[in-house]
């Protein structure tokens, strides 16, 4: 799975962290509890399954075939999940004729008593006939759930307008057994043979290969997909839709990538690099893609942002980018990447339990790391390497949990940024560590070894162990089965008289954890390095190194490759050497960082100058965030570099967000330049230039506006366009934009809109306009899981809006009054109205 990331940290730290609020309380129950692995009495072997869909009451008719097996003791009973439904019959399947068979179901659990007792070896198959309710499933009695559902209809009546009739499947983590009775435990695996009947106007997708399709004469149409390989119930997945199919191959197995009709065109642009990615990881692993065929689906209101279903990965629907914000770069590779590498990591060897979900979601995060890697070079690996260690960061709960973690308050804790950002990085450190032949030989044996079963952080370690010849069980004790990161101070002393540098590190964590960590340090004199491999095994270490020469550079963690945070007490000179000898993408960020702060000094302005032309688009791009375009010296320095990268850096988000920086310069030429690129193909170049033509000419750029807004826009210029309409109180827009809100998929473009929103509903009268726009940010705010932590974020802006309105109450008449109370009634009781718990 791959959870949308929200960047809401500077809210939260206003608002107080719900962990924050809780810190003073005594010890919660679920941390008194051991989250083991589910005992097995019976495996699944095989689910044969007929499914029947009714859009009206969205409801799915099934009836099911489940073989199974006793794990090793003789059992006479069977334990299945299958979570509220109702249930027609129960037998047991001998030969042509059945056994109906007694059970009690509390709405959870069905506890079936079998007609004999069976012994290890012995197969058997029950039949289950019943209806599955997904939205009107209970929660340990509160209300309807929104996410966990399992199984989705969206607009399944087609009231909806813009938005397609889709029905698909959410299986992790335990979701799957509200639509198909199973062992929904993801250390069970099950062969399947499925067949949908749907209207015959859509199509299907489920795990493995469509064997047959048939017409029925009622207007629908049965399709057969057959899976003949074990795989986890979690990942078992039905999905059906008005969908296009555009069809890709690997080495003569399907690659199909299935999306709405309108993004048929430029299908291959999103998701086209798929081939390309099953070939290199079946190389590096030394594992070739297992499975039979691979597709991909987006999905409309996908909470779950993707999931790697066995041969059917389900993406969100932000994949569907148009023609024009392709031109600005795919956003969504990496979810492309992600969820193919689940497909070895989590779908042929499964974790055996959600406290070892990292041996899932580690590598899928890794994966994007080793895929930016080979595809377009070591600085665009390092970037995602990187930036994953911000995204850990972010929350300052994070570094309190193990990567491995035995207790938890619910299981959709798992997937957080431990998991995920710290696994990943932990991952690439122990690439780093034993090399790359011995860390791929390593990953090659694990797969080979639990192919087809569940297994758990230990039996990764022994792969490494066995390959590498190396005792390991400090390095899993220390980032598995261990919490945090280190902090690390690092001075640098140099005594010319006996020519010695002593680098003095200290780790400044709290607590009494002291990390062990092996890293190289460098020693630059001009271009020249020498390399010295060091560990570091207590609080305060120092290591001296004796010189020539005086070094112009001693560069610690020389593969910048330690997850931990740092003070580096280096030098300026020393950091622009690191920029320009050490080199590496961090390097040369770290270098940006430290000038960034030192723009006064003309030795700092000159890296920055360098760094705006790097030689990776993304560090230009960071560089340009970093420019202090108030300190007339830097404005007027830094002014040809950005009229050369605008005329011609090879990256349209380079010179959009150069173009943006113009709007500091009172010049009448650049107000042209502003004009001219307003309509251009990219919208980051598009909403830059209309941002610049605001600032010269309001009234012009307000035209320009109205006039764009008619055509369907995206990205910087819609972010544009919609400020411009807010501003400007524009009536006439308002249902556009709203739509525009409405249609974003679930992410962090939607959360962005949010606070302008609010702004324009702070500014408007009208009562139903009012209530339309809280509808759609109120929708938005209780799609998405409390994990994410946005509801009290949306909430917050929402009473902004009942402040404001309160406050222009006092200024107007009776009748206006009336209708500002109503407003303030109608916000206030949607803020009561928040989702409660999970
Ligand atoms: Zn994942």
């Amino acid at each position: 799975m791959k959870r949308i990331h929200f960047l809401l940290l500077v809210l939260m730290i206003q608002l107080g962290t719900s962990a924050q609020q809780t810190a003073d309380t005594k010890t919660p129950e679920w941390k008194k509890i051991y989250r083991s692995t589910a005992t097995k009495i019976n495996d699944l072997v095989h689910t044969k399954l007929d499914a029947r869909f009714d859009y009206e009451k969205s409801y799915l008719n099934g009836k099911a075939w489940i073989t199974l097996k006793p794990h090793f003791y003789p059992t006479d009973s069977l334990s299945l999940d299958a979570k509220g439904m109702d249930i027609h019959k129960i037998s047991l399947v001998q030969g042509t004729s059945q056994i109906p068979l007694k059970y009690k179901y509390d709405g959870m659990i069905l506890n079936i008593t079998l007609n004999k007792t069976y012994k290890v070896g012995e197969n058997y198959t029950v039949f289950i006939d019943y209806t599955a309710k997904p939205n009107e499933l209970k929660v340990s009695g509160s209300a309807a759930i929104t996410d966990a559902k399992g199984l989705y209809f969206i607009n399944p009546l087609g009231k909806e307008k813009n938005k397609p009739t889709q029905v698909w499947t959410q299986g992790e983590t335990e979701g799957t057994s509200v639509w198909c009775p199973t062992i929904d435990k993801p250390n069970q695996k099950s062969t399947q043979d499925f067949s949908l009947t749907v209207p015959a106007k859509y199509v299907t997708l489920s795990n493995g290969k469509m064997v047959s399709q048939k017409k029925n004469s009622d207007g629908t149409r049965t399709d057969n997909w057959v899976m003949d390989l074990p795989n986890a119930p979690y990942l078992f997945f039905m999905g059906i839709g008005p969908y296009s199919i555009v069809k890709d191959s690997y080495k003569g197995k399907e690659v199909n990538y299935y999306v709405e009709p309108e993004y048929a065109a430029v299908a291959k642009k999103i998701f086209g690099n798929t081939p390309e990615m099953m070939g290199f990881y079946s190389r590096v692993l030394g594992v070739e893609y297992p499975w039979v065929k691979y597709d991909q689906m987006t999905a409309r209101d996908y909470v779950s942002g993707a999931m790697e279903n066995t041969t059917a990965t389900l993406h969100t629907d932000a994949l569907q980018q148009d023609a024009r914000e392709l031109v600005d770069g795919n956003k969504y590779e990496d979810y492309v990447a992600h969820e193919l590498f689940h497909q070895w990591f989590g779908d042929l060897v499964t974790t055996e339990s959600w406290s070892n979900l990292s041996v899932n979601e580690s590598f899928a995060n890794f994966s994007e790391t080793i895929w930016n890697e080979y595809k377009y070079g070591k600085d665009a690996g390092d970037a995602v390497n990187f930036k994953d260690i911000g995204k850990y960061l972010d929350d300052e709960s994070n570094p309190s949990k193990d990567l491995i973690r035995f207790h938890y308050d619910n299981r959709e804790d798992m997937f957080d940024m431990v998991t995920y950002s710290k696994g990943g990085r932990i991952l690439n450190m122990l690439r780093n560590y034993l090399g790359d032949s011995a860390f791929f030989k390593s990953l090659n044996l694990y797969l080979n070894t639990n192919k087809f079963k569940s297994a758990e952080a230990q039996n990764l370690r022994l792969a490494f162990e066995e390959i590498s010849g190396q005792d390991l069980n400090w390095y899993w004790n220390q980032w598995y089965y261990g919490s945090g990161h280190p902090i690390l101070d690092i001075d640098y002393v140099y005594e010319d008289a006996t020519k010695m540098v002593t680098v003095i590190m200290k780790q400044t964590q709290a607590g009494d954890k002291v990390f062990t960590l092996p890293f190289a340090i460098d020693i630059y004199t001009g271009a020249k390095k020498e390399r010295h491999k060091v560990w570091m095994n207590d609080k305060v270490d120092s290591f001296t190194f004796s010189y020539a020469q005086k070094p112009d550079l001693v560069n610690v963690d020389g593969d910048k490759i330690l997850l931990c945070q740092k003070k580096d007490n280096k030098t300026l000179d020393n950091f622009i050497h690191q920029y320009k000898y050490a080199g590496l993408y961090v390097d040369r960020r770290e270098a940006i960082d430290f000038c960034a702060k030192h723009q006064d000094d003309p030795k700092a302005l000159d890296l920055l100058k360098l760094a705006m032309k790097d030689r990776f688009y993304d560090l230009r791009n960071y560089t340009l965030t970093k420019l202090k375009m108030d300190n007339e010296k830097v404005k007027q320095e830094v002014e040809p570099v950005l009229v050369d990268l605008i005329r011609n850096d090879p990256k349209s988000t380079v010179r959009g967000n150069a173009l943006g920086l113009l709007t500091f310069y009172d010049k009448p030429e650049y107000k042209d330049l502003f004009q001219k690129n307003i309509h251009d193909s990219s919208y980051t170049i598009a909403g830059n230039a209309l941002a610049g033509l605001m600032k010269w000419d309001p009234d012009e750029a307000y035209s320009i506006a109205k006039n764009l807004i008619k055509q369907p826009a995206r990205g910087d210029l819609m972010d544009v366009l919609s400020a411009i309409m807010i501003q400007h109180k524009d009536a006439a827009s308002f249902n556009t934009v709203n739509d525009y809100f409405g249609n974003l998929p679930l992410g962090q473009s939607k959360f962005d809109l949010v606070k302008p929103m609010c702004e324009y509903l702070s500014n408007t009268n009208d009562t139903e306009k009012v209530k339309a726009g809280v509808d759609n940010i109120v929708k938005f705010r209780d799609a998405l899981p409390e994990q994410y932590g946005i509801t009290p974020v949306i909430n917050n802006f929402l009473k902004e809006v009942i402040t404001k309105k309160g406050k222009e109450q006092s200024t107007v008449g009776d009748a206006d009054k009336a209708a500002l109370q109503q407003q303030i009634d109608y916000v206030q009781s949607k803020i009561g109205a928040e989702k409660k718990g999970f």
